[in-house]
């Protein structure tokens, strides 16, 4: 029996990757046949890491899978979508609170195109708390952070952190 290819978009900012965002992405692996990360660079957001930034660190973290390609995009995600033929939107989701705000996206990505269906997938009880936004002030404060982010990732954004955030 054919069966037709499962291409899924996983899109997000990754201000930075977490260990949250590389669990989901991992699990996903397994069940599609390709999984597109789509690193969202909305010129209204302000991001600690630019897009090339934030691209540089998702791609040396998916070197390792075949199945996984790494894309900035300025645009609607369901734009891509249709664009790279995905019919599956992959988010993920720690806390109800998460949920109410992914299913208003997931409402209006389906109002902007009927053919792309938004999966959620729960995390792993340890990525319970990992949030990039709190991690970010953790590495600021000088906490430990190596048990939520990737080496390369603890590495940069202590690199980051450390420069002061505005000229006196
Ligand atoms: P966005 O700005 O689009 O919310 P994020 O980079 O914050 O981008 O998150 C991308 C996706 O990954 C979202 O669906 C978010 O809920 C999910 N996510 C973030 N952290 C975790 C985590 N620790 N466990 C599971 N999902 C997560």
């Amino acid at each position: 029996m054919l069966t037709a290819m499962l291409r899924a978009l996983y899109p997000g900012s990754f201000d930075p990757p977490t260990n949250g965002h590389l669990n989901i992405i991992q699990r996903c692996a397994r069940i599609f046949d390709e999984i597109e990360v789509v690193i969202a660079d909305n010129p209204n957001k302000h991001y600690t890491f630019s897009a090339a930034e934030r691209f540089e660190m998702m791609q040396q973290l998916m070197r390792a899978y075949d199945n996984i390609t790494v894309h900035i995009w300025d645009r609607l995600v369901v734009e891509f979508a249709a664009k790279a033929g995905a019919r599956v939107m992959i988010r993920g989701v720690r806390a109800l609170q998460d949920f109410e705000y992914e299913f208003e996206l997931s409402l209006l990505n389906k109002g902007l195109n009927q053919s792309v269906e938004t999966i959620f997938v729960p995390t792993d009880p340890q990525y319970f708390v990992l949030r990039s936004s709190a991690i970010k002030e953790l590495a600021r404060l000088g906490g430990d952070i190596s048990n939520m982010v990737p080496v390369s990732v603890a590495d940069r954004l202590r690199e980051k952190m450390s420069r002061p955030l505005r000229e006196a």
